[in-house]
């Protein structure tokens, strides 16, 4: 069938053993599209009820028929899972190379069950899959695994990984590849119950084409509307270019959604980054828009930025620094959580500028140490995050055992 090799591999990271699974074309052309077939599979591959953060929980990446044909902004992954946020099906969507090279592996999808009983990486190409242990990786943010891996076993490897905060439990964790974030619903959470640091995919099993005329025909219409008019917010400000839209129209989050609009807005508008900070421009594979904005902060190091990352980190919390902004972007990367529940759930920005920990606020000792800055950095030696496991100990906003929620069948 073309689009599709007609078949995803199914994965028991207990043993490691992997097989090959055929779909069947009714159900392709039923569920298009990589939510679409990963709905169906995980629905498939779920047995009864079951916890989110459970050994049998499937984890899904699924490719569309479209990702590899070089239509622009086709190169997406569909992440699917039982949310351990709101216990729902949730999915998440991650660009690049990743669901390039997982497609050309010889699957449109990938479905993994079971735990592993260490630290282990997965390795998915065409020609099999193998589990390695890797717990030399635990405690590296997503960015140093991907970086490891490519170190140890080449460049030709695409790898999606989990930082601390996955591997930690924290349910609001993401899983990263090339600096991009499946971050919806606590995916990266899904992945750290199962110990499962990081997949890494390659392979160059391509799919055929039906039509290749009538598909680059469509492409050439799709390149002059992808530069045109329609997408030129996205190709200068990319999503940044919302803070001062949603401002004007009195729908920006601010002061803990007391608030809607403010003029400190000015201070974390794209306007402003643009004038005061080197900002480079950054695409993912297979598109033309570019709408990622890199902005590099006091210490010289860039961070991607998103409309999120400003409001969450910034108005919501009456945070108008940039550089304030832009470390604790950093630090969501290094930890490998979302940005928007951590802002969202943090009560009062004040009390962290009284100089209590946020990553710790029960220690006493890290007062002194986070006194100037509202945003705490790992301590060495000490486990990042922990304290906001669920089930572990006291936490900010009433997050432990006695807060957690029930999971909803
Ligand atoms: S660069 Fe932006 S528009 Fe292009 S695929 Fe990536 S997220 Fe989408």
């Amino acid at each position: 069938m073309h689009g599709y090799h007609a078949s995803y591999r199914l994965i028991d990271l207990a043993d490691g053993s992997c097989r090959d699974v055929p779909l069947k074309p009714a159900v392709l052309q039923k569920y298009i599209g990589g939510v679409g077939l990963g709905v169906w599979l995980l629905l498939k591959e779920s047995r009864g009820n079951y916890d989110a953060l459970a050994p049998e929980a499937p984890l899904v990446f699924a490719f569309a028929p479209l990702v590899g044909s070089a239509l622009n902004t086709s190169a997406k992954a569909a992440v699917l899972s039982k949310s351990p946020l709101t216990h729902r099906l949730n999915d998440a969507m991650l660009s690049s190379g990743f669901a390039l090279a997982g497609k050309a592996s010889g699957a449109d999808a990938i479905v993994v069950k079971g735990a592993c009983r260490e630290w282990s990486t997965l390795f998915v190409e065409p020609s099999g899959t193998t589990l390695r242990p890797t717990p030399e990786l635990e405690g590296l943010s997503a960015a140093e695994t991907e970086t490891r891996l490519h170190e140890e076993w080449g460049e030709e490897w695409n790898v999606i990984s989990i930082g601390p905060a996955g591997e930690n439990g924290i349910p609001f964790a993401l899983m990263s590849h090339d600096g991009r974030h499946a971050g919806r619903g606590g995916t990266g959470t899904v992945m750290g119950a199962k110990k499962l640091k990081a997949v890494a995919v390659k392979g160059g099993r391509p799919t055929t084409v039906a039509d290749s005329s009538a598909l680059a025909e469509i492409q050439a219409r799709l390149q002059k509307n992808s530069l045109g008019a329609a997408t030129e917010k996205y190709r200068t400000t990319g999503t940044l270019g919302n803070l001062l839209v949603f401002n004007r129209l009195n729908i920006l989050p601010t002061l803990n959604f007391r608030g809607k609009s403010t003029e400190e807005a000015q201070g974390l508008s794209a306007e402003h980054l643009f004038r005061e900070k080197k900002v480079h421009r950054a695409t993912c594979a297979d598109c033309m828009i570019g709408c990622e904005k890199r902005v590099t902060g006091r210490d010289g190091k860039p961070v991607r930025m998103e409309y999120e990352n400003i409001f969450a980190l910034g108005s919501l919390l009456g945070i108008w620094d940039a550089d304030l902004v832009l470390e604790a972007s950093q630090l969501c990367d290094q930890l490998g959580w979302t940005p928007s529940p951590w802002g969202a759930r943090w009560p009062s920005p004040w009390s962290a500028s009284s100089g209590v920990c946020w990553i710790c606020p029960t220690s006493a000792s890290a007062t002194a140490r986070f006194s100037s800055t509202p945003f705490a950095k790992p301590r060495p030696g000490r486990t990042t995050g922990s304290c906001w496991r669920w089930g572990r100990g006291p936490s900010p906003n009433g997050w432990g055992a006695a807060a957690r929620p029930s999971p909803r069948r």
